[in-house]
């Protein structure tokens, strides 16, 4: 009852999309989503989002970023589920693993990253979205797991912006290249890790400047 989507489409602009109509899909079928950003576009468009190029081209000798996804999508009838009144949902499961560039907020010097996203969410239909009882939820128990809750907009499942939204949420908004990183003078603007300017030879919480020593 599995079969995989190996090879999708060859679109090559950033706009890649990856959409799942969830007419096309079987009560109880699962769809294999196994891919990573050099088979698919629109998983390279989500890379490149995420991935800093002048970082990760900063440093030649650095890994190379990357993004391998594994999802299983999975449609469900819910007669017994604790879904009340629309009985369809869809649970997608799975993992990925980017490897990307960002910039150390202090010293702008190159980040390189890894990270490993364990996914786990269920779409239900857009109408249950006005219900009360779903109008502040993000987290739904369902099949014994609490799983983030999603909603299916016009019939589609789109699996890009939710692997986008999951791994935005995951990732590091302040990346620091050493926890010790001492940043950039606010003076002149030298890389303190690197080099010591005049403005902190002598002190080194010195923020304003006296005529320059040379
Ligand atoms: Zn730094
Ligand atoms: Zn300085």
């Amino acid at each position: 009852m599995s079969h995989t989507l190996n090879s999708l489409n060859s679109q090559s602009s950033a706009d890649a999309t990856f959409t799942i109509n969830i007419n096309s899909i079987k009560i109880n079928q699962t769809i294999d989503i196994v891919g990573d950003h050099l088979q698919n576009p629109w998983i390279l468009s989500i890379l490149n989002e995420i991935n800093d190029l002048e970082a990760s081209s900063a440093d030649a000798s650095s890994s190379s970023p990357s993004l391998r996804v594994e999802l299983s999508l999975s449609k469900h009838f819910g007669r017994d589920s604790e879904i009340s009144g629309i009985p369809e949902y869809f649970i997608v499961q799975g993992n990925a693993e980017i490897n990307y560039w960002s910039s150390c907020i202090r010293c702008l010097d190159p980040v390189s990253r890894q990270l490993y996203i364990d996914i786990n969410a269920c779409f239900v239909h857009q109408q249950l979205q006005n219900k009360p009882e779903y109008q502040e939820e993000t987290i739904a128990f369902i099949e014994n797991q609490e799983r983030e809750l999603y909603f299916i907009n016009d019939n589609l499942i789109d699996i890009k912006e939710f692997l986008h939204e999951q791994i935005r949420l995951s990732i590091d908004d302040f990346p620091l290249h050493s926890d010790e990183c001492k940043g950039l003078c606010q003076v002149c603007g030298e890389n303190l890790n690197h080099k010591c300017c005049s403005h902190h030879q002598a002190n080194h919480h010195q923020t304003t400047v006296g005529p320059e020593v040379s």
